[in-house]
């Protein structure tokens, strides 16, 4: 069998943890603060905090912001369920809209969803893909949308419209004009787990690019007490001689990272943009090629004038299958021995947005999209022979299903 995303844990991975685990620091110390300070460099933000989830990271964010009950986040339809759980973990409402045929936000959609309660927008890189970014910012900042805009907190009133919080799971490493992701929105959240493109197993990061007048490393002091119960040293400050006394300032939680996990992370960035993203383009690009020349087969935007994927998910589509035949097919690929997933069952077939009120119909394109979708195996140690495997099983299996 193929297998569809294994991470990459080579030596060098194995000696950065047992470094780790026999330093005498297991939980969040030196090597985290490193991490932070290597994604920081690598983006170009202002500030990191690395945490032990994505889903952490926007939560935490959700939180700081003030988000609540009888507010509204704007969201994709077409994401991973952390997305829209993260806004109900804190009361308030997601407000689902529909994609693109590039299967990003659509900001047209967001447009329209704007209303009073709107706190944030959460765009999602799909697959890697960045959003229109400078239509998204601007929106959030027309005159008529800030205007409509309430704000009930103290970091509300200093932005002064909604918060752009980019869900960039998949994105690390993309570029939209020339930036990478983490300088293009106010805040933006990586994960780092098992199946991302950068991994520590667990684990996520928060970028902060807030603009002026706040202090990016004021807020990244108030999220980090924020993420270890509200407590005003950490661990490794406690350590210190006379240091032991804390205080709890607020009831935070608890989503620090450990330097268990940043000893596998600060490899993986250390190697990311030389060789990890370089390769995954390769696969991208053979899998383009070989798909592009055959009409059955819809092959994704991934590279442009204006962006480049992190070349995390290549979302191919069949152009002439259902929902139904789309499983047919990926059935015949299993029963070939290549693992192939989908990304994603849009929230509104899941039971739990269903039961709480979302139709799928009101997403057509997520939908049609959706309905066609095939994700390939795309990672590192995937091997030419493999990605040639992989490309004449995808075709024999349409061939079988569909003819
Ligand atoms: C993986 C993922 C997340 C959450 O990341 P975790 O680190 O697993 O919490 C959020 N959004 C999307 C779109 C994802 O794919």
């Amino acid at each position: 069998m193929i297998p569809f995303s294994p991470p990459r844990i080579d030596q060098k991975i194995i000696d950065s943890v047992t470094e780790a685990l026999t330093s005498g620091w297991i939980t969040t110390g030196p090597k985290t603060k490193l991490f932070e300070k290597n994604l920081t460099a690598y983006a170009g933000h202002v500030a990191t905090l690395c945490v032990n989830s994505g889903s952490a990271g926007l939560e935490l964010i959700l939180r700081w912001y003030g988000v609540k009950e009888g507010d509204e986040v704007i969201l994709p339809a077409y994401t991973y369920a952390a997305t829209a759980n993260v806004v109900v973990h804190c009361g308030a409402r997601p407000i689902m809209v529909d994609s693109g045929d590039d299967f990003n936000i659509s900001v047209e959609a967001v447009r329209q969803a704007i209303t009073p309660r709107t706190k944030v927008v959460m765009p999602v890189d799909l697959g890697g893909y960045p959003c229109d970014y400078d239509e998204i910012n601007a929106l959030v900042k027309e005159d008529s949308i800030r205007l409509l805009f309430r704000a009930e907190t103290a970091e509300q009133q200093q932005l002064g419209r909604i918060l752009v919080l980019s869900d960039a799971a998949h994105s690390i490493g993309a570029i939209y004009k020339g930036r990478k992701t983490g300088v293009l929105t106010d805040i933006t959240v990586y994960s780092f787990h098992a199946v991302k493109n950068l991994t520590t197993a667990e684990g996520g990061a928060i970028c902060l690019n807030l603009p002026f007048p706040f202090s990016n490393e004021e807020v990244y002091k108030v999220l980090n007490t924020k993420s270890l119960h509200g407590q005003n040293k950490d661990a490794l400050a406690k350590t210190q001689i006379g240091n032991w006394k804390y205080d709890i300032v607020e009831a935070g939680y608890k989503c620090n990272m450990t330097d268990i996990m940043a000893s596998i992370g600060l490899v993986e960035l250390d190697r990311y943009d030389n060789d990890n993203i370089v390769r995954r383009r390769q696969i991208f690009d053979t899998y383009a090629e070989a798909f592009r020349s055959d009409e059955r087969f819809i092959v994704p935007e991934y590279f442009t004038d204006t962006k480049s994927s992190s070349f995390h998910v290549f979302l191919l589509r069949l152009r002439y299958a259902d929902e139904e035949k789309r499983d047919a097919v990926i059935a015949a690929i299993f029963a070939r021995q290549v693992a192939v997933n989908v990304h994603f069952r849009p929230l509104p077939l899941m039971t739990y947005y269903m039961k709480s009120g979302y139709y799928i119909h009101d997403y057509p394109v997520a939908w049609h999209n959706y309905c066609r979708e095939i994700s390939l195996p795309v990672y590192y140690d995937l091997t030419d022979e493999q990605v040639s495997t992989v490309i004449s099983v995808v075709k024999e299996a349409v061939t079988e299903v569909l003819g």
